[in-house]
């Protein structure tokens, strides 16, 4: 490796649906010189070594046994751990991790029993 080719961007103008799409900006390339690049995301779910200790399942992906529907909404197989968002159901989006972050949190309500 000897460096990261980057170009700027702007916002064109807005398509039929009003949204405005990153447009490059001519001329703007350059080279960031670098030894080496780290690549800091990713698509898969990589289980904490602390899971096993816990008695924390995952399935063949790796990711966190936490079912919806079962006893209580996002439990884990440690009854006192609750897990929702990507590192149960995968790459997904913003707004389903939120709402399975509330789920689980009625999920642990409903445990508790309040
Ligand atoms: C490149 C990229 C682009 C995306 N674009 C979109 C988009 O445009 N729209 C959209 O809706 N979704 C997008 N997503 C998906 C979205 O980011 C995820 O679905 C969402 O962030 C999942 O939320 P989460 O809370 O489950 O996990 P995360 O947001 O990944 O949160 C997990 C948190 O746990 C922390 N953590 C990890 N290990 C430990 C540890 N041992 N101790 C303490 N903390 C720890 C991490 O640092 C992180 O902050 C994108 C994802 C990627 C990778």
């Amino acid at each position: 490796v000897e460096g990261v080719k980057v170009v700027r961007t702007r916002l064109g103008e807005a398509d039929e649906n009003g949204r405005r799409r990153p447009e490059i900006v001519p001329g703007s390339e350059e080279v960031i010189p670098a030894d080496a690049v780290v690549v800091a995301f990713g698509f898969q779910a990589s289980p904490i070594p602390w899971f096993e200790g816990s008695s924390i399942e995952v399935c063949e992906r790796n990711l966190v046994k936490a079912p919806e529907h079962g006893r209580f909404a996002f439990q884990t197989t440690n009854e006192k751990i609750f897990a929702g968002g990507d590192m149960v159901r995968g790459s997904d989006l913003v707004v389903t991790a939120i709402y399975e972050g509330r789920q689980a949190a009625e999920g642990m309500l409903d445990y508790l029993g309040v």
